[in-house]
């Protein structure tokens, strides 16, 4: 029988701590984090992630205990990524845009010990901190290319590194199942759920990034995605096992990204449909002038194949993913098949807006229907909800047996996405189960919708929810943002453009001007839109514009 705590020769848990031990073995002198002049090799690296652990079990952290991040992507974030998990603790990032009152719902309900937080945040960690019930050690992170702001706890960062040991030596988990992290979904209908995710998951998850993503060795990653988001789609842990550079990046801004891929020969990074559209968008696309291959992957929403276009335009590479929190991320990619080649842009980009086969690491997947969990139909028509199960799907909730046990009813984690199964078993979303418009008894997919609406030179971006029809039951309510210098653009013409491209009863009976509501990870909030347009009544008006 195997004694607790010391590794058999033939079996120890999974986790991705070891990448990192393999890469300061192997590379010690390469370049791991770029952060504006700032350089650290894998070994300066490596060492700070001990510190951190050294440091936090010093001050009483506990294995299975929570220390939260508040973080823009900067080193400190990463090396919590290691550090944290180093010291037995369960890494919990807090989107960096959230409220005060659901801050503090989230330490209370992770239980946090500890929290790492930016100064840039103090105003709002300040009031988080008012309401919490139990105060955790405060870490002040003071970013010397952020715009400052006032230190709140009890340490500050760098003396709390000073504190541990360069050579702090980390155990193994004591189980791959283990947590490693808590991630907490949007909560847009209700509190937020604390998602679970384990050593296990994460280092296959890891590791799959690798194959998916051909990132072949010692790739150059630029931080557009952020970590506090399903931990930076397992990204940070994935690059040392490709010895791979961090190009950290505090704010997302197109002239800072232009530049960046250029001057640090950056050849991934990864974003949210919208945040790919501001690049294309951005006057800074017409002169970029890469050296290398750059492959974006997109994922987090649906991108339109404008979008996918505008990039591989630009010389930009796109692969499209596709994922959930519950499943760490990316559980699915566009897998690319070589007939694909000869095919025009148009049918190309066709084929790449689907959401294509699953990772290696999600065992199966399949599009079927949730009552009888039989499998829809191959047949590109058929709606079903996609389940996953494999080694990358989370634990469970925190503290939520009952979410839990509905997330994995019949055996598979329901995603609540709905989506058609194409012949060559790729699958493609319609729609999230909550967004679909049904009109007369038809469903419309506002993913097919937007993509219309995307192909329409004018358009910058375009959203489309719901709105209630005393005939239909539902109509389709489009949200669109022009282009600058194409303001003059009407709702006529764009319903036009609609009608000339799909089927009548899918063209929008509203046509509303103005900005789109957004989260920090670049989602458009259609349960905002959808407020606005329960309002609106097809009955009455036709074809309406806010600009009247
Ligand atoms: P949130 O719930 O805050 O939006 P998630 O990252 O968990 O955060 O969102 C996952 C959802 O995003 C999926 O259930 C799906 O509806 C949507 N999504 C993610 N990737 C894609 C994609 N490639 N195409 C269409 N929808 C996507």
């Amino acid at each position: 029988m195997q004694t607790p705590g010391v590794p058999a020769p033939n079996h120890v848990p999974l986790t991705p701590l070891s990448l990192l031990d393999w890469a300061v073995t192997v590379y010690p002198r390469k370049t791991a984090v770029i952060y504006g002049d700032q350089r650290m090799d894998y070994a300066q690296y490596d060492a700070r992630c001990r510190r951190l652990a050294a440091a936090l079990v010093r001050r009483g952290l506990k294995p299975g205990q929570t220390v939260a991040a508040m973080l823009p992507n900067i080193p400190p974030m990463l090396e919590a990524h290691f550090g944290v998990p180093m010291a037995g603790g369960i890494l919990n990032t807090i989107n960096i845009r959230l409220d005060a009152r659901t801050i503090a719902f989230i330490l209370d309900h992770g239980e946090a010990k500890v929290l790492l937080t930016d100064t840039a945040f103090a105003p709002v960690i300040r009031e988080a901190l008012s309401l919490v019930k139990h105060k955790p050690l405060v870490v002040d992170i003071h970013d010397a290319l952020g715009p400052g702001g006032d230190a709140l706890g009890d340490v500050d960062y760098e003396t709390l590194l000073a504190e541990g040991e360069p050579d702090f030596r980390w155990q193994w988990p004591a189980s791959e199942m283990d947590t490693i992290s808590l991630n907490y979904t949007s909560g847009t209908t209700g509190n937020p759920k604390g998602v679970l995710y384990h050593h296990r998951g994460a280092h296959q998850g890891a590791f799959s990034n690798i194959i998916a993503c051909q990132m072949g060795q010692q790739p150059t990653y630029l931080w557009t995605l952020p970590m506090f988001h399903c931990n930076g789609w397992r990204f940070p842990w994935t690059l040392p096992a490709v010895a791979g550079t961090s190009v950290c990046l505090r704010a997302v801004d197109p002239a800072e990204i232009f530049y960046l891929l250029e001057a640090e020969k950056v050849t991934h990074f990864c974003g949210a449909p919208l945040v790919l559209n501001m690049l294309c968008n951005a006057p800074e696309a017409n002169t970029l002038n890469l050296k290398q291959p750059v492959t974006a992957y997109v994922g987090g929403a649906a991108p339109p194949s404008s979008v996918i276009g505008a990039l591989e335009n630009i010389g930009i590479h796109v692969v499209h993913l596709y994922g959930l929190t519950e499943t760490y991320g990316p559980s699915h990619y566009c897998a690319w098949q070589s007939e694909w080649d000869a095919l025009d842009a148009d049918a190309r980009a066709e084929q790449t807006a689907r959401q294509g086969v699953r990772y290696l690491t999600i065992e199966d997947s399949m599009v079927a229907d949730p009552d009888t969990m039989e499998p829809v139909p191959m047949d590109g028509q058929t709606l079903g909800e996609i389940m996953v199960r494999g080694n990358s799907v989370m634990s469970g909730y925190l503290k939520n047996p009952d979410a839990t046990e509905e997330a994995f009813r019949g055996g598979w984690y329901h995603t609540g996405d709905l989506a058609v199964w194409h012949a060559d078993g790729y699958l493609e979303i319609k729609d999230r189960a909550k967004d679909i418009i049904i009109s007369g008894g038809e469903n419309i997919s506002t993913i097919e919708v937007e993509d219309i609406l995307y192909r329409h030179p004018a358009v910058l971006e375009a959203a489309v929810v719901s709105a209630p029809s005393e005939r239909w039951g539902e109509t389709p309510c489009a949200f669109v943002t022009l282009k600058s210098g194409k303001e003059d653009t009407t709702a006529d013409e764009i319903i036009a453009w609609c009608k000339d491209n799909l089927a009548g009863f899918k063209v929008p009976r509203h046509i509303i001007f103005g900005e789109l509501p957004k989260t920090s990870t670049g989602k458009i909030q259609k349960f905002v839109l959808r407020d606005q347009a329960s309002d609106l009544d097809d009955s009455k008006v036709a074809h309406r514009s806010s600009k009247g």
